[in-house]
């Protein structure tokens, strides 16, 4: 996609259309951008190292457009948290529909690699995702799109899927990852077409966790909702190195898993429209773009912006004449690469006119005490 088109789509309104308004939508968009925020921050810290958020994953929303059922892009704000600690990040994706969302909020920068795997086609949401779309500028190679046929089976999906994502791990050399795993690639979903088991898709949640790399792990689509509940039930037992009995036991949602109450969601009788030609096509593709990326691409030390914070208080009941005292972490040993100077928020500018006795020459000073610019 030409870049003008970019700008042009990343700004049209489509809040109506397929993202409907409803009551407690905003509160809906805090909780889980939040959810993956706070993922974000807890590894950072190192108070886990994988995190969890089921609420999380709504992939297609933009900066200035809701689209696709989502609306605030908490991947994009969980990975811009990770960043202020990691050096680069894998994003990878694994619903039925194109990352576009994540992917588009990258395009340009080498600090984030996405890996989208979805089902190809101008007339399937969003006809975006073609595997010749790999990024520009520094963020040329950066971007990998996975564009896959109907009926695509476990076999064929996880051996694509672990040959592709252990080259990029081995190349990229990602300080965090992040994984959408999106239930509407599994067989049966109402708007899905491949035909992933629950193990299938599971397998490729337990390759990831093998690099031992920190790991925040999402939902995502997935409208069949008793397999999408059976298939993050399992992937979250993949995750604790805890295998689920296929029984499900007796709760208030029991009637959902009728008649079988299994776990299992079985392949479809269908066919694969995955010829072993073209995935061979898609596979040496993606390995070429991934040899054009020299080695895992460095970051200059700069100022980074503080962790996300959210504060026990309203801010617009505040008096906007009174100071507060908010924590400010400043670190010196990543890089903040995205906007520079531009991304300090109100909490940073309290900070910086604290000092009376110092000339400031438009809104920023340019003169860091630590010698940076
Ligand atoms: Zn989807």
């Amino acid at each position: 996609m030409l870049e003008k088109d970019r700008i042009s789509y990343f700004y049209d309104d489509n809040l109506g259309e397929d993202c409907p308004v409803f009551d407690n939508l905003f509160e809906f968009c805090q909780i889980y951008a939040g959810g993956t925020l706070d993922a974000a921050r807890r590894l950072n810290h190192k108070t886990c190292d994988i995190a969890i958020n089921w609420a999380g994953g709504l992939h297609h929303a933009k900066k200035c457009e809701a689209s696709g059922f989502c609306y605030i892009n908490d991947l994009v704000l969980g990975i811009l948290e990770l960043l202020k600690y990691h050096a680069r990040v894998l994003y990878i994706d694994i619903d039925v529909h194109h990352g576009d969302g994540v992917e588009e909020a990258f395009y340009f920068i080498d600090r984030v690699m996405t890996v989208s795997f979805h089902k190809s086609g101008d007339l399937f949401f969003l006809g975006t995702g073609d595997i010749k779309d790999i990024g520009e500028r520094e963020g040329k190679y950066y971007a990998i799109n996975i564009p896959l046929k109907d009926g695509i089976d476990d076999a064929s999906f996880t051996r694509l899927f672990k040959t592709i994502i252990a080259k990029v791990v081995e190349t990229y050399l990602p300080g965090a990852i992040v994984l959408q795993c999106g239930a509407d690639s599994l067989a049966r979903d109402r708007l899905g077409c491949f035909n992933l088991s629950i193990e299938g898709h599971a397998e490729c949640v337990k390759f990831v966790k093998k690099f031992n790399i920190p790991l925040l792990v999402t939902g995502g689509g997935g409208y069949t909702k008793e397999n999408v509940a059976k298939c993050w039930a399992v992937e979250t037992g993949v995750l604790l190195d805890t295998e689920l009995p296929n029984e499900i036991p007796n709760n208030e949602y029991i009637e959902y898993f009728a008649p079988d109450y299994t776990l299992k969601v079985p392949n479809l009788n269908m066919d694969n429209l995955n010829s072993k030609t073209y995935l061979s096509s898609i596979k040496v593709q993606v390995m070429e773009s991934l040899r054009s990326i020299q080695h895992a691409p460095g970051v200059q030390m700069q100022e980074v912006p503080p962790d996300f914070y959210i504060p026990d208080f309203d801010e617009d009941e505040l008096d906007p004449d009174e100071r507060v005292d908010l924590p400010l972490f400043t670190r010196y040993n990543t890089a903040w690469p995205l906007a520079g100077s531009t991304c300090h928020n109100k909490h940073t500018q309290d900070k910086q006119i604290h000092r009376d006795d110092e000339y400031y020459e438009g809104d920023n000073d340019n003169d860091h005490d630590d010698g940076t610019r």
